[in-house]
């Protein structure tokens, strides 16, 4: 059975929406699978939808010389933090699989549209 067969009809609209918005969502797991960081897997910390950009838990780590401001309550020096990731460089890993894998969509039985794993067809949201 083929996923958008189970769509209601807005399956163009909505494959027209995903390609220029990534399915990946805050507090997903993903894995990175290019760059320097490649192979590397963390917690999604933040959606940048309008650059298509995820920013991952200890992955892509900068470093940035940091002057004080006592005023926002800023500590100078050397911080070290998350710089943000194109979401075409990272793939989820399913909680169901446990493989990183592409995302479906579908709608279920009570109207509720979720994402689902390519490889296992498994329900990525709960
Ligand atoms: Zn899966």
């Amino acid at each position: 059975m083929k996923v958008w067969e189970l769509a209601t009809g807005n399956w163009e609209l909505e494959t027209e929406m995903s390609r220029l918005a990534t399915p990946i969502r805050k507090n997903d797991n993903v894995v990175v699978i290019t760059g320097k960081d490649r192979g590397k897997r963390g917690r999604v910390l933040k959606v940048l939808a309008e650059k298509n950009r995820l920013v991952i838990e200890g992955v892509n780590m900068i470093k940035r010389h940091t002057k004080p401001n006592p005023q926002r309550q800023i500590k100078g020096g050397l911080v070290e933090r998350e710089a943000g990731l194109h979401a075409s460089n990272v793939q989820l890993v399913c909680p169901e699989c446990g493989k990183p894998t592409r995302l479906g969509r579908r709608i279920l039985g009570d109207g509720r549209k979720v994402r689902i794993c390519r490889k296992c067809e498994g329900v990525v949201d709960k």
